[in-house]
């Protein structure tokens, strides 16, 4: 298959290494014809306001938006998740996707940056969450499935075809959470 990553900045490689490692292509997304042709899309970590301007810049934002409207398969993780919201709170959203509000910087500053092991939906065994200036979803609309809560927080969404974490699984060896994302996208 094909996977592409949003590649203007972030944690680009580490996504690039996992699909790669799983025997499929990765192709670095930085305009609107690197979308053609992708079974899936990752939108990874970084800095979440930075990602927005770019994508805004280069004229991507509307071509990815319609792509994932019409059921690309995506997953976003930290800032990736905090693109997809249809909420930010106390900001103006991004790809206005997916029916949750999040929160940025949630954990606040004694959490900054923590992993702890937890269990995911749809995942069989425990995994290791890694939380970097994460965000966590406050609030769920119509159609969201919970995958995972961390002290008490939601960290993990499904809607339809996208998936969104709080948590970096690109930053473990572990390739379980990728497999799962590619048995979505195809
Ligand atoms: N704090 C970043 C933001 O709000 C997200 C951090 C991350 O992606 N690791 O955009």
């Amino acid at each position: 298959m094909k996977i592409g990553v949003l590649a203007f900045q972030g944690g680009v490689i580490e996504h690039i290494k996992q699909i790669e490692a799983l025997g499929h292509d990765a192709i670095e997304v930085k305009k609107e014809e690197d979308l053609e042709g992708l079974d899936g899309i990752i939108l990874p970590g970084g800095e979440s306001t930075t990602m927005g301007k770019l994508l805004r810049i280069t004229n991507l934002l509307k071509p990815l938006k319609r792509k994932i409207e019409e059921g690309l398969p995506t997953f976003g993780t930290c800032a990736g998740m905090i693109l997809l919201a249809k909420e930010i709170e106390g900001e103006n959203s991004h790809l206005n996707l997916m029916n949750i509000k999040v929160k940025r910087n949630a954990f606040g500053r004694q959490l900054d940056s923590f992993s702890e092991f937890h269990k995911v939906k749809g995942i069989e065994n425990e995994m290791e969450l890694v939380f970097i200036r994460a965000p966590y979803v406050e609030e769920v609309g119509e159609n969201i499935e919970v995958l995972c809560k961390v002290k008490d927080r939601i960290v993990a969404v499904k809607e339809k075809n996208i998936i969104a974490t709080s948590f970096h699984p690109e930053l473990t060896e572990d390739l379980t959470f990728m497999k799962y994302f590619l048995s979505i996208c195809g």
